[in-house]
């Protein structure tokens, strides 16, 4: 009789383990994702940095999914849900990461211990990206989105869980603000970076290991959608302040002697980003920013030729952008640099057109083959019948110069339209793409290729019954693979830059 009674009782006690368990496993998880959730998150960093001393290092990354909202209120919450179901799926069980949670709609933060440099730190962010970045198919839709993440550590940037947190989300905006998929949480505020002047005292060594880099920025044809090109950008990946914009240093650079060993930096890195994309079998044009002086300094013609042999670079797969205010300064002797330059093979783009005063007909008498429209008459130009007229023009008079124009700072899918209809040749900008780490390039081209090959067949073989599109617009920056799509009504994608039919 006794064991009966027992078992009940043995049962019962398993059964309310097991219940406390499973409340218990509620109360620190995330439902949709099964990560851990923002309770659970806090309660491990107040635990690490009550019982931290100063020298434990760790660090909190906080991640951000790039343009979610579009996916839920176009395509529904049941299908961000299983989106974010996904994500989720991805992220869990990644080495090297002690908690992964999410801690809102669609954020995510990561806990990682141990002593990381900040060179560790950016690689495991790129990877947290490039994770969350690799396509989904939800249903029958295709989908793509992206992400940017903010990185704080213990203890340089907050001695609690709510400091850390906040300086991470800080970071975060920063970075999706810049473009840059990583930012950390100096960069957000700028008062830890030092004055431009001490900055400049650090640029020799910042050359010599390798903290400046680039990102590069597609360049995409407006009638096939094609990538034609990308645009390389500097980032000083500083270790104490982050991924520092070029707009925080080049122009006091320009100011110094030292812009001179900077541009040729830039022009070896270029060619060695682009040697490893050829490698991956993706050949790309590439287009360098110069400044003024160096159209000033006419050593730079003969080591550009240098340069290009040295790295393999054919010249006409360089196009140098130079400001309108370049060619304003000693128009005579810059105009005589240009004129080499173009003698070398390499093309020519006058960078920020209309910031300036040149007009199109000087341009007319330099080799210039390329007209990059500011990104200031770009932004909401299809709001007003003058922004458009505005752009008309200058597409038109450069047209019959025989120049080609690139539409800079491209964010809308109406500014692309109005674009298209102008008849404008190139557009760069967000809506594209951010600018990439080079790692990302060659991925994020081979994926636009694939979907621009499946939008074709896909056009060809339903053209007759072709219904309306249904713009999912589910575009993601900031990463290789943030394409944005077009799903038609039995989510096959489509590409944003191919007309129908
Ligand atoms: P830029 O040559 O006109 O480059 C385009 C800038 O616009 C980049 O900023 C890019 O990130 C940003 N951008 C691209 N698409 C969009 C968009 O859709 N919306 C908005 N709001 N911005 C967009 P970044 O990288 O901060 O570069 C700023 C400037 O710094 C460049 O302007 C260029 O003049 C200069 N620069 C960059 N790299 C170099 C370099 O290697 N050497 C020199 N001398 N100057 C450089
Ligand atoms: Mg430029
Ligand atoms: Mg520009």
């Amino acid at each position: 009789m006794l064991l009966p009674v027992l078992l009940v009782a043995v049962i019962a006690l398993a059964w309310s383990a097991r219940a406390t368990s499973v409340s218990e496993h509620e109360a620190y998880h995330d439902p949709l994702t099964g990560l851990a959730n923002r309770r659970a998150l806090e309660q491990r960093l107040d635990h690490l940095t009550a019982t931290a001393k100063l020298d434990h290092r760790f660090a909190v990354l906080l991640m951000d999914l790039d343009r979610f909202k579009e996916v839920n209120d176009q395509l529904g919450h049941h299908v961000g849900d299983e989106l974010l179901g996904e994500v989720g799926h991805r992220l869990a069980d990644l080495s090297g990461i002690e908690v992964a949670a999410r801690i809102g709609g669609d954020e995510f933060a990561f806990l990682v211990r141990g002593e990381h440099d900040y060179d560790d730190l950016t690689d495991l962010a790129n990877r947290l990206v490039g994770e969350v970045s690799q396509p989904y198919v939800v249903g029958d839709v295709r989908l793509s989105i992206g992400a940017s993440i903010g990185v704080a550590r213990f203890p340089d940037h907050g001695l609690d869980a709510t400091h850390l947190l906040r300086r991470a989300d800080a970071a975060m905006y920063a970075a999706k603000r810049s473009g840059v998929p990583v930012g950390f949480a100096a960069l957000s505020e700028r008062a830890p970076v030092p004055g431009r002047l001490s900055l400049l005292g650090e640029l020799d060594l910042a050359m010599q290991r390798g903290q400046l880099r680039l990102d590069h920025q597609p360049k995409v044809a407006v009638g096939t959608g094609e990538v034609v090109g990308v645009e390389a950008l500097l980032r000083w990946h500083h270790p104490e302040h982050g991924i520092v914009p070029p707009g925080d240093f080049i122009t006091t650079v320009e100011h110094t002697e030292l812009i001179a060993p900077l541009t040729r930096h830039v022009l070896r890195t270029a060619c060695e980003d682009r040697a490893r994309w050829v490698v991956a079998e993706v050949e790309l044009p590439i287009a360098v920013n110069i400044s003024t002086r160096d159209l000033q300094d006419t050593r730079f013609p003969r080591d550009l030729a240098e340069l290009l042999e040295d790295g393999g670079l054919p010249p006409e797969q360089l196009t140098l952008e130079i400001t309108e205010t370049a060619l304003q300064v000693d128009p005579e002797r810059a105009s005589r640099v240009v004129a080499e330059l173009g003698e070398l093979g390499v093309r020519l783009a006058i960078d920020d057109f209309g910031t300036g005063y040149s007009s199109l007909a000087v341009l007319r008498h330099l080799r210039v083959s390329e007209l990059k429209l500011d990104r200031s008459f770009v932004l909401g130009m299809e709001e007003d019948d003058a922004g458009v007229a505005v752009v008309r023009s200058v597409v038109q008079l450069a047209h019959a110069l025989g120049l080609e124009v690139v539409a800079e700072g491209v964010e809308q899918e109406s500014s692309l339209e109005a674009l298209r209809r102008i008849g404008c040749d190139t557009v760069q900008g967000f809506l594209l793409s951010r600018p990439l780490p080079p790692p990302l390039v060659a991925p994020w081209v081979r994926a636009r290729r694939l979907e621009r090959e499946a939008a074709l067949l896909d056009a060809g073989a339903t053209a007759a019954t072709e219904p309306p599109f249904e713009e999912a617009a589910v575009s993601a920056h900031g990463d290789a693979r943030s394409l944005l799509r077009r799903v038609d009504r039995r989510g096959k994608p489509r590409l944003p830059l191919t007309r129908a039919g």
